[in-house]
């Protein structure tokens, strides 16, 4: 027995799955999870010392690549001043600089310890900002784990079958309006179904949480309307896309102005970090300021915040952005090219270093067409790259992540590994 298998069968006595977040536990690809021993820029070495090209990125933050050695040293000279002080600190002043210098339209910025604390505070900003209760959200969206947001979710939620959770309350669900991704109309139509109740629409600027989807021309200028129509708070969930399609995020790439952002993974640079933030009129309702709530033991922690800017500041350069898409795009025409050899219907996507790859003739633009992918198929495609040290999202559900430190033989070796598999499928 590999040790790996040895781990999990220990970690199911006393973490629910063997695992702490249910994606991790490969459960839609039919297989048991690798242990992870340690990781260097485009590689994950398991615990019994297999080397895997890595595609998951720690689902999103590994940009730069694994243990940058800049981000490392910056981090352990952290570690010796105190790892938390729950007082201010000159970094996070740093940070919420850095951030409103590169971020359009932020403003004001609050930290936070992860995505899911970022939405649902920007969500309670804007219900209390617009003094309205219900929201719009889409299917297939996932943002983080609050109880109004897990409706109709993205991820693990939607891999598991389990569109809405157990234990989310009918209260709580209630002012959750779920309309379709890339689909105006049906956001029009609750509008106009609850007029003067919506307090926010919240949306994944590209979805990553029903594989990689990118907005339709018009989808995010057409959202943007509506809510100045409706007087709506327009919440960019850039939890993903933020710094990864690219450097100042979905604003820039679709030129549409958001009035709330939230961030996480890249910012902190692999430590637990999330962020949400904007026009300042509406942060300015935040406590200690205003009367909505908001708060956090661990928030702004130094050893986050030390990661996360030492990484931002690596990555802010224009040539990393075109070597980021440069190599995403080389890797997923490469697949598709491959694919079609053999005659299989493959459809791919790409936002900057954020792609995606359905095993179905596409166009995919929405859930339904998410879900019409031939889940078999990717299956074995996942347990053969694995098998030969390639490391996929283990679900048709997840965005897939490119980073700095992938090396045109990395990409090389995955893709005559791919052609192998696509020859066996
Ligand atoms: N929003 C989006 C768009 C996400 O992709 C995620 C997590 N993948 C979250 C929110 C929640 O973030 P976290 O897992 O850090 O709570």
């Amino acid at each position: 027995m590999n040790k790996s298998t040895e781990l999990f069968a220990e970690s199911k006595k006393h973490i629910p799955g063997g695992v702490n977040s249910p994606v991790r536990a490969f459960l839609s690809v039919d297989g048991d999870p690798v242990f992870i021993d340690h990781a260097d820029k485009a590689y994950l070495y398991d615990v019994d010392g297999k080397r895997y090209i890595d595609f998951v990125g720690s689902w999103g933050p590994a940009i730069l690549g694994h243990n940058h050695p800049e981000v490392a040293q910056a981090v352990k000279q952290a570690v010796d001043r105190g790892l938390s002080f729950g007082a201010p600190t000159a970094i996070e002043e740093q940070m919420a600089d850095y951030l409103c210098q590169n971020i359009p339209n932020l403003e004001m910025v609050r930290m936070v310890s992860s995505g899911t604390e970022a939405t649902m505070s920007a969500i309670r900003l804007a219900r209390g900002y617009t003094q309205r209760d219900k929201l719009i959200k889409f299917a297939g969206c996932y943002h983080g784990h609050s109880d109004s947001l897990l409706v109709n979710a993205g991820s693990g939620a939607l891999t598991q079958g389990t569109p809405s959770s157990a234990g989310v309350t009918k209260g709580a669900a209630q002012d959750t309006l779920v309309a379709n991704y890339n689909d105006l109309a049906s956001v029009e139509a609750l509008f106009v179904a609850n007029p003067e109740q919506i307090a926010c629409v919240i949306v994944e600027p590209v979805a990553g949480n029903m594989n990689c989807v990118p907005p339709v021309p018009g989808f995010l200028e057409g959202l943007r309307k509506l809510c100045d129509q409706y007087r709506a708070v327009l919440i960019f969930d850039e939890v993903m896309t933020g710094f990864r399609v690219a450097f100042q995020g979905s604003q820039k790439v679709y030129q549409v102005d958001a009035d709330l952002i939230t961030l996480g993974k890249i910012i902190g640079g692999g430590m637990p970090v999330g962020a949400f933030g904007g026009k300042k009129e509406i942060m300015a309702q935040i406590a200690p300021l205003g009367p909505v709530y908001q708060a956090g033991t661990l928030s702004g922690n130094p050893l986050s915040m030390t990661a996360g800017l030492t990484t931002l500041k690596l990555l802010n350069e224009e040539e990393n952005y075109a070597k980021l898409e440069e190599s995403t795009k080389y890797l997923v025409q490469g697949l598709k090219e491959r694919a079609q050899k053999y005659n299989i219907p493959f459809f791919v996507t790409q936002v900057g270093a954020m792609f995606g790859f359905f095993f179905s003739q596409g166009p995919v633009t929405d859930l339904a067409s998410a879900s019409q992918a031939n889940i078999s198929q990717f299956k074995k495609f996942h347990q053969f790259m694995l098998e030969h040290g390639v490391y996929l999202a283990p679900s048709p559900f997840e965005a897939s992540f490119m980073s700095l430190a992938h090396t045109k033989e990395d990409l090389d070796y995955v893709l005559d590994l791919a052609e192998q598999a696509f020859k066996l499928l």
